[in-house]
């Protein structure tokens, strides 16, 4: 049988880091090793796949960009869609890394594998866990039970669904997790478990959609906490263009009043779209019936920096409040 095509898209983040000696592991400059500098650690790798490389960037994942996001998903797509193409893996920066792969599965219109992997250890360090992680996304990739399931994540001998997983430790190499439902498989020497399959819609069930698309509607986030300030940071984003907010309540979708008056004179004005998601980490937020009169969207279990990626498409497509609760519902 023939080797299976897969090409490796660079972005940077830690995976692509040095520090100054091999006992430094937190202070470094990510994004600045190239992607066949890295696969050089990675040995075997020829032996299961025919690799092909592209850097699309080389940046600290802390500083992504919608503008970023629309290349690289631009890329992807039409990569895809070459037959000369049977999977793709993504190498990035783990801040940020959720919300990329969760942008991408909901813009990527494939049932080939999409894995996106990083490191928390700089390439340089002792037990750097760069190459293992990108061993195993490549391993992922050209597995054919890695089709249909959305974009993943491989990370620490785990796979995740985009939808699903969120960094949860700062420096831990077992930094993510999917607090609501686990991860949806694992890899061992070469290969690949799965024990589950996501449940939202993704990727060729999806109706979002980047083509032609220059930018993205603006959604900013603010967080509830005690003396809450935020009512001047979201007249700041509504000056600055904010089409929606997404709000990091304190728990279960409460927000303080200092707010939360503020947002729904704004939503009754038909200023600015409110999802509401939570700063807790896991479980969904309800609403109540007051809520849905006043026209708060809950982002269900979605974390904030995921609903704002969800809340953005959804403008590219509605304004309507209900509709928009729909696609959080779908996706
Ligand atoms: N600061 C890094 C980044 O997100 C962290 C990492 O990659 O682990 O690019």
């Amino acid at each position: 049988m023939s080797k299976p095509n897969i090409i490796i898209l660079a972005t940077g983040g830690t995976v692509a880091a040095k520090a100054s000696d091999e006992s430094t592991s937190t202070d470094y400059k990510a994004g600045v090793l190239s992607i066949s500098s890295l696969l050089k650690a990675v040995p075997g790798l020829d032996g299961i796949a025919k690799l092909s490389t592209e850097q699309i960037a080389n940046i600290d994942s802390s500083n992504m960009s919608d503008e970023l996001w629309l290349k690289l998903a631009k890329r992807v797509n039409s990569l895809a869609k070459s037959p000369k193409v049977d999977g793709i893996v993504i190498t990035h920066g783990t801040d940020t890394m959720e919300e990329t792969a969760y942008f991408l599965n909901l813009v990527s219109h494939t049932n080939k594998a999409i894995v996106l992997t990083g490191a928390m250890r700089p390439a340089s360090a002792i037990s750097a866990d760069g190459a293992k992680n990108l061993y195993n996304a490549v391993y992922l990739a050209a597995d054919e039970q890695a089709r249909n399931k959305g974009v993943m994540i491989a990370i620490n001998d785990k796979i995740y669904a985009a939808r699903d997983v969120s960094k949860t430790h700062t420096l831990n190499i077992d930094a993510f997790k999917a607090q609501n439902s686990g991860e949806i498989g694992y890899i061992i020497d070469g290969k690949v478990f799965f024990s589950h399959d996501p449940v939202k819609l993704h990727t060729v069930n999806s109706v979002f959609c980047v083509r032609g698309l220059k930018k993205l509607p603006k959604v900013d986030i603010v967080y509830s906490y005690a003396n809450d300030g935020s009512k001047v940071a979201i007249d700041a984003f509504l000056k600055a263009g904010a089409k929606g907010i997404v709000v990091a309540t304190s728990g279960a979708g409460s927000i303080h009043e200092n707010s939360k008056n503020h947002l729904i004179k704004l939503l009754k004005a038909k200023k600015l779209v409110v999802v509401k998601s939570s700063r807790v980490g896991a479980g969904l937020v309800p609403l109540g019936k007051e809520d849905e009169e006043q026209g708060f969207i809950s982002a269900n279990d979605l974390n904030p920096q995921k609903a704002r990626v969800l809340l953005m498409l959804a403008l590219t497509k509605t304004q309507e409040g209900k509709e928009i609760s729909k696609y959080f519902e779908l996706y």
